[in-house]
């Protein structure tokens, strides 16, 4: 039986839908989200990402102020900017895109945004917090992956989750959030011997690799969720996600497509997360 298609274009649109007629609210109390994004150097993708985001944020009327500066910006230049962004009061989020050019320090840029501007999630702060199941800023792509899947009614509570991909952003967070819901959370890496024999015990199969084919139809167990974090350019030029879609969508429950799956999603989360953010700087109480 072929799988449901989880729409997390839809999802993602629901979710901006609610978060436009929120901003509304808040500009009525003088309250005006804002979000810095900044771009270092030239990366075709990363300039792609960045316009997203940016018509992400016209879209639903959240101020967005892009700083794109040339690859040759010093390492100082960029704390500098960092620091500025920080103390600015229009912004309430801050997100660097990543990569950054060679010769800079992600680590130290990251460390640099302040905790309560960090949007995506990716400082000590957001990840002990959520560690410690404390309220704070969740990583944007895990944070979507885990409304899709509410989305569409999938309860993670004594289900065998199985996360293919240890990353800050994306693999680990998502153990700690599937976890955080009561799932028993398995995850994978590149060093995991008997990869198939893991993923084929996931009611909730999570893949965060970069690189296509990586879960093939016989890897799924049947009716399991199956959710596609990874982007890949095959060499015919389509965007591509880490699982093989047709095969796998015979076997599983539910599958995300990619694209229209988790990157939607991420989009969106980026759009909560600065909105929370918003809120926070002006004394609110949130419910995260
Ligand atoms: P990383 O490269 O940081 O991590 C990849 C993970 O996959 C590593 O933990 C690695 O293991 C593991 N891995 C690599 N090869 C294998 C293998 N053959 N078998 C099992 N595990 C393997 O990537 P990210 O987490 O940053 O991103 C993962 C994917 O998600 C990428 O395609 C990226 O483009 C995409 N992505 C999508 C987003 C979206 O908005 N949709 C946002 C962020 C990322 P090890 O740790 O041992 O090296």
């Amino acid at each position: 039986m072929a799988a449901q298609l989880i729409d997390g274009k839809k999802v993602a649109a629901d979710i901006r839908a609610k978060l436009k007629i929120e901003i509304e609210e808040l500009k009525s109390k003088g309250i005006h989200p804002g979000l810095a994004v900044v771009l270092v150097g030239e990366n075709p993708a990363s300039q792609k990402y960045v316009a997203s985001k940016e018509k992400a944020c016209a879209e639903i009327g959240v101020a967005s102020f892009a700083h794109k500066i040339p690859a040759t910006t010093t390492q100082p230049e960029l704390i500098k900017l960092i620091d500025q962004l920080n103390n600015d009061t229009k912004v309430d989020g801050i997100l660097v895109q990543l990569p950054l050019p060679k010769g800079l320090d992600e680590k130290e840029v990251m460390n640099r945004i302040s905790p309560a501007k960090d949007v995506d999630g990716f400082g000590p702060e957001a990840l002990g917090k959520l560690v410690l199941d404390e309220p704070g800023f969740v990583a944007c792509t895990p944070h979507g992956a885990m409304k899709m899947i509410e989305a569409y009614g999938i309860d993670p509570k004594g289900k065998h989750a199985v996360i293919v991909g240890r990353s800050v952003i994306v693999g680990k967070p998502l153990a700690l959030l599937l976890l955080r819901k009561h799932a028993t959370v398995t995850i994978c890496h590149s060093r995991t011997p008997n990869l198939k024999e893991e993923c084929l015990r996931a009611d909730i199969l999570c893949a965060a690799v970069g690189k296509a084919k990586t879960i093939t139809g016989d890897m799924v167990k049947e009716g399991a969720a199956v959710i596609d974090i990874g982007i890949n350019v095959t060499p015919e030029g389509k965007i591509v996600g880490d699982v093989d879609f047709d095969a796998a969508k015979e076997r599983a429950g539910y599958i995300t497509p990619v694209p229209g799956g988790a990157g939607p999603m991420t989009i969106a989360m980026l759009m909560y997360n600065t909105v929370l953010a918003a809120k926070m700087a002006a004394g609110m109480k949130v419910d995260i």
